[in-house]
């Protein structure tokens, strides 16, 4: 545990370089987001039974941060950004989950994060999820940070760092706003060297498939122009080697 608005596994590798400004901020307005230690009362997890054994947070933030890696595989064979989350109550239940799907849905929104809110809130028949917690393998971007702001989570746990498009500190830090009407609990960095490694394989990939199609473009191969998907050759702003 390294300290306020982190998560247990902060310091991996770049992820946690990246995420750096967060932290500061955090520090600067502890009265803000940064109120939380990871797995305190406000993770929304419960702190067991008396005479129980202790409930090991990390593993927990973990658990469910893999699950989200999963879902974000899912998004990858779609030809989605591959990110994956998971929406958790606050007594553990899985209330609903989402990966990637703006490019399948035609529909800019469908972000894993407003997937997995759409999913738990229907689900629970309720627009507010007070105590609940999302895990998502990458910063959330604005949008989908106002919609949790909006859900009034307690905490939103992500993975990987993304310091284009990314608000908990990759570009500005939205959560740590003390005049917001709703402050969440914001920690980045758990399994943070996985999601990142999910994100470069994905974008490597891209790379590949673009190269290879000019090769076969200047070589008049005859094969034609290959489809790529649009998750592969647009600007996505993701791509941590980038
Ligand atoms: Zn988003």
């Amino acid at each position: 545990m390294a300290g306020p608005g982190k998560g247990g596994d902060a310091q991996i590798g770049s992820a946690a370089k990246a995420h750096a400004g967060s932290q500061s901020g955090a520090g600067a307005l502890a009265g803000g987001h940064a109120g939380g230690l990871a797995g305190g009362p406000a993770g929304g997890h419960p702190g067991g039974l008396p005479g129980a054994l202790p409930v090991d947070h990390a593993a927990v933030d973990r658990h469910h941060m893999a699950r989200a890696l999963v879902l974000a595989r899912q998004a990858w064979d779609r030809g989605e950004v591959p990110v994956g989350a998971v929406l958790v109550a606050a007594d553990g239940r899985v209330l609903g989950e989402g990966s990637n799907r703006p490019i399948g849905n035609s529909d800019p929104t469908a972000h894993a994060e407003i997937v997995a809110l759409r999913t738990a809130c229907t689900a629970v028949g309720n627009y507010r999820l007070p105590g609940a917690t999302l895990y998502v393998t990458l910063e959330p971007c604005a949008m989908c940070m106002g919609a949790m702001l909006h859900t009034r989570l307690a905490r939103v746990v992500f993975g990987a760092p993304d310091p284009k498009t990314g608000v908990c500190g990759g570009t500005i830090d939205l959560p740590a706003v003390a005049q917001l009407n709703h402050q969440t609990v914001v920690e980045g960095g758990v399994l943070a060297a996985e999601c990142a490694d999910l994100l470069r394989a994905f974008f490597r990939a891209r790379r590949d498939a673009v190269k290879a199609r000019r090769l076969a473009e200047r070589e008049g191969a005859g094969a034609g122009p290959q489809v790529v998907p649009d998750a592969l050759t647009d600007g996505e702003a993701t791509d941590p080697a980038a």
